[in-house]
């Protein structure tokens, strides 16, 4: 089922994108939990992390590689950051399209709650 994340990917509401390309679209988490919290997902319909499968694993690959590209880009490589996917119910997962937390700018806390 599609999820709000299929309509920023469709840009029929918007978000601050930080990259995109065939595959991946990052953008800044509209309720950031840390001065930088942005959010790397596939174009790709996944709703969780249990639905992943061995085809998948290059566009998760890719997430990553995004993500510490992103960190840099937005200067907190150095400092350190989480990288997170939360799932289901008590990961506290609220969007069903799987999205890499990148956040960062802060001394974050573990764990974490
Ligand atoms: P989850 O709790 O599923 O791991 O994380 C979902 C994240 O998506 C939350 O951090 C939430 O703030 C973010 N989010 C939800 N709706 C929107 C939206 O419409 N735009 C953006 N940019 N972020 C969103």
């Amino acid at each position: 089922m599609s999820t709000i994340f299929t309509k920023i990917i469709n840009k029929e509401i918007p978000a601050e994108i930080l990259f995109e390309n065939e595959n991946v679209l990052a953008f800044r988490d509209i309720n950031p939990q840390a001065p930088i919290h942005f959010l790397v997902i596939p174009k790709k319909e996944i709703s969780t992390l249990n639905d992943l499968e061995e085809t998948d694993k290059d566009i998760v690959g890719e997430l990553f590689i995004v993500a510490k590209n992103l960190a840099k880009e937005e200067g907190i490589a150095d400092s350190g950051y989480r990288t997170v996917f939360n799932c289901n119910e008590d990961g506290a997962q609220t969007v069903y399209h799987i999205h890499l937390h990148v956040l960062g700018g802060r001394q974050l806390n573990w764990p974490p709650g």
